[in-house]
């Protein structure tokens, strides 16, 4: 059979592309049975030097119809969703016997709402994609009217109880490598082995045992699981024979799964005795100077914390209690340790209020003052798989999409498919806030992204926010 998957960009005007590890892993299982075929919108919006939304998706769609596909699997994540409906949408005209199945982290709780909003979509997948493709596509072959009940995806017209696999998820270490050869080290600057300051991505576990009530992580991929330690050795080993690359970014938004296995796997690092650095993603509070210190053994000279807030209550409001005093001495034994680290905040939560608005602004100014490489102040998303979102705080169009590059991209259809459907949009959204402006609420974030720790001043000082957030600058 030949299958077609199909990956967006946030924007027309994207610079950036970044490897689909979920498409690449689906790839390297359905190519044993079947000519696979992925098609990089950012990509292709770079070699044919396309510049807007029309293009781009024409194009999009012209590549695939000269395919003729039996079945095209969108990755849907919540800032290309505009562009994956609309590419589908005209490519379900061309193709009408084409199956159109959408799936990635965008859809999970969404999977009904979307088959009732967009009658060009055949399926939808739920959760974890891995072994529901296989199943799809083997029904899809037999060519029966009749589907046997698939667990993990939601098909149009066919009456069946839809699952995830929650119950029995995914082993990790069965499925394959992903298949990053389809990837052009041209095209992927994280191939490309004179590259050394990129990391190559590697999937290295997915879910969260957290409940922070923000995120969608937990309800998207359910408890945590990683791969074993000698599974990622594998994984690094193949990756350094085929691109020579030394350096591997661990994606999992929970790295630490607890103590005593995390120690092991450092364990296992550390007499793999092996020259590959990494990075990863970890909870600050579960760290120590003892665990620090076993990190940077094992090779890890990067790390990712979501710090979020710096106010005691919003941290209990939303369920992730981390206390300040020891996030500063973590940041800083990791620093001592030639640890690299990059912090994130949030700011927008519906019932954030001035007082608290300042102390993550505090944090985040203590974070960029100790040294850290980059230290972010992001704008709350509301997500429908997140607790916040089902807690029914109002969600408000502004019109300016998260991602300020694509702009462009959102012309009057776009904004009105948006508007119409801001659960299936929610992301183009944002939480009302009930203490503070949304004007302020960006300002602040436009200021405090451009703080500088050399002067230590807030850029550009031009875009002061209104009184109460002028000692900022
Ligand atoms: S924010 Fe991080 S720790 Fe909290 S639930 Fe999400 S992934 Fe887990």
């Amino acid at each position: 059979m030949k299958l077609c998957f199909v990956t967006a960009p946030a924007s027309s005007t994207t610079e950036e592309n970044s490897i689909t590890l979920g498409v690449l892993c689906l790839l390297s299982q359905l190519k044993q049975y079947h000519e696979c075929h992925l098609i990089d919108m950012s990509v292709l919006r770079k070699r044919r030097t396309i510049d807007n939304i029309e293009n781009l998706l024409n194009t999009c769609v012209s590549e695939i119809v000269s395919l003729d596909p039996t079945l095209v699997g969108f990755s849907c994540m919540c800032s290309s969703f505009p562009i994956v409906v609309q590419t589908a949408q005209r490519l379900k005209r061309l193709l009408p016997h084409t199956h159109i199945v959408f799936g990635g982290p965008h859809c999970t709780g969404l999977e009904n709402e979307i088959l009732n909003a967009f009658e060009f979509v055949d399926s939808v997948v739920i959760g974890e994609a891995d072994r529901t493709i296989l199943e799809l596509v083997r029904w899809l072959e037999s060519g029966k009217k009749y589907c046997p009940p698939l667990q993990g995806v939601s098909i149009r017209g066919i009456s069946q109880q839809t699952k995830s696999f929650f119950n029995t998820p995914v082993e990790l270490d069965s499925l394959p490598i992903p298949l990053y050869e389809c990837l052009l080290p041209s095209e992927y600057p994280e191939l490309n082995s004179m590259r050394i300051d990129l990391p190559i991505p590697i999937d290295a576990g997915r879910g969260c045992a957290a409940k922070c009530s923000f995120c969608a992580t937990r309800s998207t991929w359910g408890m945590p699981r990683q791969k074993s330690p000698e599974r990622l050795l594998v994984e690094m080993d193949s990756l350094h024979h085929r691109f020579s690359k030394n350096y591997f970014a661990f994606t999992h938004d929970s790295f630490i799964l607890n103590r005593q296995n995390t120690e092991h796997l450092l364990k296992v690092f550390i007499n793999a005795r092996h020259s590959y650095t990494w990075g990863c993603s970890v909870r600050a509070d579960l760290l120590d100077e003892k665990l620090i210190e076993e990190f940077h053994m094992a090779g890890c000279r990067g790390m990712f914390f979501g710090l979020e807030t710096g106010s005691p209550n919003v941290k209990k409001a939303i369920g992730k209690v981390i206390d300040n005093t020891k996030l500063l001495n973590v940041v800083k034994y990791c620093l001592s340790h030639g640890i690299d680290i990059i912090t994130s905040f949030i700011i927008g939560f519906p019932f954030e209020t001035e007082a608290d608005l300042q102390m993550t602004l505090d944090l985040h100014k203590r974070m960029v003052d100790l040294g850290v490489r980059n230290s972010m102040v992001n704008m709350l998303c509301p997500l429908p798989a997140s607790r916040l979102f089902r807690e029914g705080y109002d969600i408000i169009y502004d019109g300016f999409p998260p991602n300020l590059s694509s702009l462009d991209d959102i012309n009057l259809q776009v904004q009105t498919l948006i508007q119409e459907h801001p659960n299936l949009f929610s992301s183009f959204f944002k939480y009302m806030p009930r203490h503070i402006s949304l004007l302020e609420l960006s300002i602040v974030q436009v200021i405090a992204n451009n703080y500088c720790s050399v002067t230590r001043k807030f850029v550009p000082l031009r875009l002061k926010a209104q009184t109460n957030f002028n000692q900022l600058v």
